[in-house]
């Protein structure tokens, strides 16, 4: 569970309010510009049929092509689908990009199914979708539950559906296929630049770079490799299943290798073992939580011991315990900003795609780097001229945008009276 679409929308509203921005200007994203609810019937391996509910939600497209992932998750729902397209509405105008936000989700748990099953599932999603789905009108990429292979099984259906190659139809694929290697690691070492960009600001890891990492999946791996080759030192890292402690710094092949093994964290050789959820109040500089949302809620915020937190999961922090945190003195790099890299690569992909000019890999991760420490000064900027957090800067930046977007469109696009 994350942030729900009226708390995400107070932050907007609020963030609106501090830049000036008339409020009856979001009117016209209200509500999401449509969600679409399918059913998702699929033979099983043994025979039977099963049926599963899916949704994609196209909240807004004033800066363009709706974009964002697909999650295969057993607790998603229509609501979270929302909420999420919302988050990657704020995203998209945060980062400048030309995309506006959206969100699928597929109810089911992909480790219980084959590897069959879900190729029927994800391809029965496109062939539902496919007259929504398009690459100059909503383009997928992965999230919790897909990944490379299930973007190319999309492109592949879409493709048979629309008689026609379309590489930019999905970003996320295997590099083969169109997609960038570099997609794989954008969301941790976009994290990483952010850190780094504003660590400065914050007077983080000068003298203590020690972190704790909650989550060693796709984001929470690719950032810990970034930050403990420039020098800082993960000392406790968990998953859903563990945590793994060293005081003078985890060994991340060994982490590796036990995740290799089919273990936890927890299992790493060198490393002491602990409950999962002890990781919240480990002391460290820099708690990273990347793994699920509201982990730091007003029932654990008292046990936090660190000086910052970087949100690398989606709204990992609930809007109570931002409010403590705040009074506690413990800054927050919001999501929206920390996260962003992933989508910012899906648009060099996309481009990619759409001109047929392949980009060097070492060309997508300088660009990488170069946004994302230029999108961090940007919200620090706003932080100081509004005298107030991250968290709401990065909100601000976003709704200027916007605004600018609802206004310059709005005489066309939005007065259908
Ligand atoms: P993932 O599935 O690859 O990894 C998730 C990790 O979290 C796993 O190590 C899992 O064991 C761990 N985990 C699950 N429950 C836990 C618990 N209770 N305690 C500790 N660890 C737990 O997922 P991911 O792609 O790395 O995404 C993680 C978060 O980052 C999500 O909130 C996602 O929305 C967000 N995010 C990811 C991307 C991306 O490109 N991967 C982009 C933007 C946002």
């Amino acid at each position: 569970m994350g942030d729900t679409i009226s708390e995400l929308r107070e932050r907007l509203l609020e963030a609106a309010g501090t830049i000036g921005a008339e409020e009856a200007l979001f009117e016209v994203q209200k509500y999401p510009r449509e969600t679409i609810s399918v059913s998702l019937p699929i033979r099983r391996d043994d025979g039977r049929m099963q049926t599963f509910k899916a949704w994609r939600c196209r909240y807004d497209d004033t800066l363009g092509p709706t974009k964002g992932g697909i999650r295969i998750h057993p607790d998603v729902d229509s609501d979270e689908v929302r909420a999420l397209a919302f988050l990657m509405t704020v995203k998209c105008a945060l980062m400048g990009l030309p995309f506006g936000g959206a969100k699928g989700g597929i109810e089911a748990d992909p480790r219980a199914l084959s590897e069959a099953e879900r190729e029927r599932m994800v391809r029965a999603f496109t062939e539902r979708l496919a007259w929504v789905i398009g690459p100059e009108r909503d383009i997928p990429a992965p999230d919790m539950g897909t990944g490379p292979m299930e973007m190319a099984w999309i492109a592949d259906e879409w493709g048979a559906i629309h008689s026609r190659h379309a590489r930019h139809v999905v970003t996320g694929k295997p590099p083969v296929l169109g997609g960038l290697a570099a997609r794989d690691t954008a969301t941790g070492r976009g994290a990483y630049h952010v850190l780094e960009a504003l660590r400065g600001t914050l007077g983080l890891g000068d003298g203590d770079r020690r972190i704790a990492l909650q989550g060693y999946g796709n984001g929470g791996r690719a950032f810990a490799r970034a930050a403990v080759a420039a020098g800082w030192r993960l000392v406790a890292v968990a998953d859903s299943r563990g945590m793994a402690l060293a005081e003078g710094g985890l060994d991340l092949d060994a982490l590796d290798a036990a995740k290799a093994a089919g273990n936890s964290v927890a299992a790493a050789d060198g490393a002491r073992a602990a409950p999962a959820d002890a990781i919240l109040g480990i002391d460290c500089a820099l708690l990273v939580p990347a793994a699920l949302g509201h982990q730091v809620h007003t029932g654990t915020v008292g046990a936090l011991d660190c000086r910052a937190i970087l949100e690398i999961a989606n709204g990992p922090v609930s809007p109570d315990a931002d409010i403590a945190l705040r009074e506690r003195g413990i800054a927050v790099i919001p999501d929206i900003l920390a996260n962003a890299g992933g989508v910012f690569v899906s648009w060099l992909e996309w481009q990619q795609g759409r001109s047929g000019m392949p980009l060097a890999e070492a060309e997508a991760e300088r660009l990488l780097a170069e946004a994302m420490r230029d999108r961090a000064r940007a919200v620090a900027t706003m932080a100081d001229r509004l005298d107030t957090g991250l968290r709401r800067a990065a909100y601000a930046v976003a709704a200027e945008r916007l605004v600018e977007g609802i206004r310059a469109r709005g005489a066309c696009a939005y007065a259908r009276s």
